[in-house]
């Protein structure tokens, strides 16, 4: 499966590429109006790799005034729409052959396997560009109901200048999942990628222009949060801030559109997301399932399963056969070795924050079940293995807090009802699942987890075509599916009468 992709292999290309840290702005790369830059140090070796520009307000003034221009100029929005499903389709093409070139990238920024950055992510943000490129051409406005005389066209209409601030975990995913929608529906759009992970943003920026995206309808402001992410979100002339990222964050930027012009904001933020496992179940499967949707990126995604809600009679017994799956399948190496499943953490700081939130954890009571310590230190990387905790009860620091680490809590539950207060005791209501052979109570818990997805039996399936966003603090709005472009749009009447 792996053929030619040696670690080897991904090492020479590493030593033979030239990372591109610039901004692109106004189609074409671009260095802060200050000069200044940052250093972004590798997960996988604690090594420099790319030096990023460190935009600020000035050059957040400088994009936002770009995509306006090209919003106003109407170059891409009046753009004939099956000409602009062309160049989306042309852009996801190029993304496909660029996909090693991508999947490096990615990869270097944030220290996950490079065979899933080839073989997952890539993958999925250009089929992301593709979906919404076939849009295109296949949006219909409305006629509403009127008297013989008149008729009353609602038109959906594209925002203005849409802001997107973006997190480190699935950098090429989660930007395509804001920049297809938005662009399908004809807006402009300034990227904020999170300062860990810029590099695939600058790169696909490029693409979009090789594939004819006209020049400042894509823009791509790399820095810090709390310089260009915030001079974005407080912008006077941003439309809308599309953001994914975690809760702390996104009430700053609800509070910022409420201090300036009432932008609109879509928020995807984090979760603590339950998968209730029944003793009845098919324990292999549950095990497995919590095991891979909650090490998977090593727990770095926001409706990670990261807490196992399991039946008293059987959790021990569970917590082994996860151990099992972990140990059998979740193989942990350097993110250029073909075997592996998992690689590091985003950053140090990030892993001593996951292991002092544990620390907390074991101090309250919580007992660790396996792993979930600091390994690789050799390599100079970021590296954790994965591991369970179980909890005295959901009230643990462990089963509240989202660690985005691997890092599973384990709470017992012995009736259907209490196991339905503790997946619903949460501020977070991102995903969620139930495993159990009794398909009324599949049918009753599934409608019962208040939370944006839910599983039966599975854990961690979706597709373009389902929508994904949260309830409660995990957020509104959704990405993915046909309805993702609801929020990019506005609806304008236009009526006239006649006679
Ligand atoms: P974060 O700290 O909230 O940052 C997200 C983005 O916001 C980054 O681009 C960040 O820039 C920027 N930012 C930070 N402070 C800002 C401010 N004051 N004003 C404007 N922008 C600001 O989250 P993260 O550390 O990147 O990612 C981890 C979190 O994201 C987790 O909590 C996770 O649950 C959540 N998440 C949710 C989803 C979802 O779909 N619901 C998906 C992925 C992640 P800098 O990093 O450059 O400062
Ligand atoms: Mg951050």
């Amino acid at each position: 499966m792996t053929g030619h992709y040696t670690r080897d292999y991904w090492q020479k290309a590493l030593d033979a590429a030239t990372l591109n840290g610039r901004m692109f702005i106004d189609g074409k790369a671009a260095d802060a109006a200050d000069g200044t830059t940052f250093v972004r140090i590798r997960p996988m070796d604690g090594k420099p790799g790319a030096t990023f520009a460190r935009g600020k307000a000035v050059d957040i003034d400088r994009a936002v005034a770009s995509a306006r221009a090209a919003f106003q100029s109407g170059v891409w929005r009046h753009k004939e729409p099956v000409e602009r499903k062309r160049i989306m389709l042309r852009w996801a093409e190029l993304m496909r052959e660029h996909r090693e070139e991508l999947a490096l990238l990615e990869t270097i920024d944030v220290g996950k396997p490079v065979m899933a950055s080839l073989n997952v992510d890539v993958v999925l943000a250009a089929n992301c560009i593709q979906y919404y490129g076939e849009m295109c051409d296949k949006l219909y406005d409305e006629i509403a109901p009127t008297g013989p005389n008149d008729r009353a066209l609602v038109r959906k209409v594209p925002l203005g200048v849409i802001g997107a601030i973006t997190p480190w975990n699935y950098p090429l995913i989660i930007d395509s999942w804001k920049l297809g929608p938005a662009l399908a529906a004809g807006n402009s759009v300034v990227l904020k990628p999170a300062e860990q992970s810029s590099l695939t943003a600058i790169r696909i920026a490029e693409l979009a222009h090789e594939a004819g995206l006209p020049a400042g309808v894509f823009n791509v402001v790399t820095g810090y949060g709390e310089e260009a992410g915030q001079a974005l979100a407080k912008h006077m002339d941003v439309d809308m801030i599309a953001f994914t990222g975690s809760t702390e964050v996104g009430k700053l930027i609800m509070g910022y559109a409420a201090q300036t012009n009432l932008k609109r904001v879509a928020l995807e933020l984090g979760g603590k997301s339950p998968l209730i496992v029944f003793a009845d179940a098919d324990l292999d499967a549950a095990a497995s399932a919590a095991a891979w949707g909650c090490f998977y990126n090593s727990g770095e995604t926001c409706h990670a399963s990261t807490r196992l809600v399991a039946e008293r009679s059987i959790m021990d017994q569970l917590i082994r056969k996860i151990e099992e799956v972990t140990a059998r399948e979740i193989t942990l190496a350097h993110p250029f070795e073909p075997s592996a499943q998992i690689g590091a953490l985003i950053e140090d700081a990030h892993l001593e924050k996951v292991l002092a939130m544990i620390e907390a954890g074991e101090r309250e009571g919580s007992t660790r079940a396996f792993g979930a310590e600091k390994v690789m230190t050799e390599t100079g990387g970021s590296y954790m293995s994965p591991g369970v905790f179980v909890a005295k009860s959901n009230a643990d620091s462990l089963a509240r807090q989202e660690i985005f680490g691997p890092v599973l809590t384990a709470i017992p539950f012995d009736t259907e009802e209490e196991a339905l207060a503790i997946a619903n005791d949460t501020s977070y209501g991102l995903a969620g699942a139930v495993f159990t052979t009794n398909m009324g109570r599949a049918h009753r818990v599934s409608e019962a987890i208040h939370a944006g997805t839910v599983w039966i039996n599975t854990y961690d399936i979706s597709s373009l075509a389902t929508p994904f966003g949260g309830f409660k603090q995990s957020g509104f709005g959704r990405d993915r599916s046909v309805h993702a472009i609801d929020k990019y749009c506005d609806y304008k009447t236009i009526w006239q009468r006649y006679a």
